[in-house]
C-alpha cells in the first residue's frame, strides 16, 4: 500500500505510548489528521501510579489526568473511545473496529500487552485482580475496601511492588512466587536477598519455591492451595505474573512478530505504513515494557511521521522499582552478556556492578542507601540501541 499522505494518522491506545506520541507529533505537525482508537475511555494516566497509588490514598479519578475529551482538544485528535480494533488489512490500509471500517494513511500500533493468566484449578481465577490500567485499578480499589488479608501471585515487579504498597496501606500480605527469590529477572541474587528482607521486615509474608495449584471463592474472598497442599485464605488476590505483549491481531494481519511485533530501529513493522511502539513493540529484538523506551520510541517516531525519518535511540535504560521498604534501581545487563556481577556493601545497601572480562560496566542493581547512585552508574553503562 501506498502511504497516503491525506489520510489520518492512525494510532491504537491511549496508554503512555499513543498520548506520548501524539503530543510529540503535534510539536512537530499540527495539522495532518489524527485519530486514536481505544478500547478503554481514553483517560490519560502515569501507569506507574497503579502500584503505589494505595498508599497514597489515590482513587482512580485521582489518578486521571484527563479525559478524553479534554486530550481530543489539546491535540487536535479524534478519539474513538471504547472501540476495539478486530482486524488489519495493511494492503487496503484499512482497520476494522466494532463501530465500522476506518482507512488509515500510517497505523501505529500502541495497544500495549496482556497481563498472564496462569492456568489454575478452582473457579476462583476470576476473582484475582489483575491490575494493568485504571479501569482495573478502580475495580482493584473498590474490591480491597474493607479487606485485610491479601495474597499476591508473583514476586516480579509488579508483584513486589504491590506488596510494598498494600503492607503500608495497613493490609497483611502474602506473596506466592515459584522462583526462589523475588525479582529474578531483574536482579542479581544478593540484591534480591535485600529487596526480601526489607518487605519482610515491612511485614510481607513470602511463600518462595511455591506454585499456586488452584484458586477458590470463599464466603470471604479467596484461597490459594499452593503445590505442598497448604491453603492460603485472603479477602483478595491480586495476580501480577507476567505480562505479554498483545500480538494476535498483527500476526494475523501478517506482521512479523516474535516476542513482539517486530519493529526495526525506525520502529516500522513489516508492513509498509504500520509502525509499533510501547508493551507490545519488539524493537530491534528489544522488549523493554518502561517507560523511558517508549518515550524515546515517541519521540523518534514523531519526528518520521512529521517528514524526517529518524531511528530510535535508547542509552541505558535504568528502571527503578517502588519498593520502599527497600529501594531498588537495576540497568540488567543484556541477557547474552559474558562477565560477573560484583557485589560490594552491606545489609540493605548494596552496588552489584556486572563487569565484562575488560573490567567494562554492562549493568547493575543497586539497593537501599546505595539506590542514588543510579544516575551516575547509568551514564557508564553502553547504550542499549546507540545512535
Ligand atoms: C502496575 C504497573 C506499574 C508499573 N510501574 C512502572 C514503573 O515504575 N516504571 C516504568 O518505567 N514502567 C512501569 N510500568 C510499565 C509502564 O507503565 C508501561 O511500559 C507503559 O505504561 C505501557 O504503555 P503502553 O501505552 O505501551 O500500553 P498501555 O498503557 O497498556 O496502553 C494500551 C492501550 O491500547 C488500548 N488497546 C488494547 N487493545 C486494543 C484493541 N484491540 N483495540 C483498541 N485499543 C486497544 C488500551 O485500551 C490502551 O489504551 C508499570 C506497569 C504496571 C502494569
Amino acid at each position: 500500500m501506498s502511504q497516503n499522505q491525506t489520510l489520518p494518522i492512525v494510532i491504537i491506545g491511549t496508554g503512555l505510548s499513543g498520548y506520548t506520541l501524539a503530543r510529540e507529533l503535534r510539536k512537530l505537525d499540527t495539522e495532518t489528521p489524527l485519530v486514536l482508537v481505544t478500547a478503554d475511555d481514553g483517560r490519560s494516566y502515569s501507569k506507574p501510579m497503579l502500584s503505589n497509588g494505595f498508599a497514597k490514598g489515590k482513587a482512580a479519578d485521582e489518578l486521571a489526568q484527563a479525559d478524553a475529551d479534554t486530550q481530543a482538544e489539546a491535540l487536535n485528535a479524534r478519539i474513538m473511545t471504547h472501540t476495539r480494533i478486530e482486524a488489519i488489512d495493511p494492503e487496503a490500509g484499512r482497520i476494522t473496529t466494532g463501530a465500522g471500517t476506518l482507512d488509515y494513511g500510517r497505523l501505529i500500533l500502541a495497544w500495549g500487552a496482556n497481563p498472564v493468566r496462569i492456568p489454575l484449578e478452582g473457579d476462583g481465577m476470576d476473582a484475582l485482580y489483575q491490575v494493568n490500567d485504571l479501569t482495573d485499578y478502580g475495580h482493584f480499589r473498590e474490591g480491597v475496601a474493607g479487606a485485610r488479608r491479601v495474597v499476591i501471585l508473583g514476586g516480579g515487579l509488579i508483584g513486589c511492588e504491590f506488596a510494598n504498597d498494600l503492607i503500608n496501606g495497613g493490609f497483611e500480605v502474602e506473596v506466592v512466587a515459584p522462583d526462589p527469590r523475588v525479582l529474578p529477572a531483574l536482579l542479581p541474587e544478593a540484591a534480591s536477598e535485600a529487596v526480601r528482607a526489607g518487605l519482610e521486615e515491612a511485614g510481607v509474608r513470602f511463600h518462595l519455591q511455591h506454585s499456586a495449584r488452584a484458586v477458590h471463592r470463599t464466603s470471604e474472598g479467596v484461597s490459594v492451595t499452593l503445590d505442598d497442599g497448604r491453603v492460603i485464605e485472603a479477602d483478595l488476590g491480586v495476580a501480577a505474573v507476567g505480562l505479554q505483549p498483545r500480538t494476535e491481531l498483527a500476526a494475523a494481519a501478517g506482521i512479523e512478530c516474535g516476542r513482539g511485533i517486530r519493529v526495526n530501529q525506525y520502529l516500522e513493522t513489516s508492513a509498509p505504513g504500520v509502525y509499533a511502539l510501547g508493551d507490545c513493540a519488539e524493537v530491534c529484538g528489544h522488549v523493554l515494557p518502561y517507560v523511558m523506551p517508549l518515550m524515546a520510541a515517541a519521540r523518534a517516531l514523531a519526528k518520521t511521521l512529521a517528514g524526517e525519518r529518524t531511528p530510535v535511540h535508547y542509552g541505558s535504560m535504568p528502571v527503578t522499582v517502588k519498593t520502599p521498604a527497600c529501594p531498588v534501581a537495576v540497568c540488567p545487563p543484556p541477557a547474552d552478556a559474558a562477565g560477573e556481577w560484583h557485589v560490594e556493601g552491606e545489609g540493605r545497601s548494596l552496588r552489584a556492578l556486572f563487569r565484562s572480562e575488560n573490567g567494562d560496566l554492562l549493568g547493575f542493581a543497586v539497593t537501599g542507601d546505595c539506590a542514588g547512585e543510579k544516575q551516575s552508574l547509568s551514564r557508564e553503562v553502553p547504550a542499549i540501541l546507540p545512535a
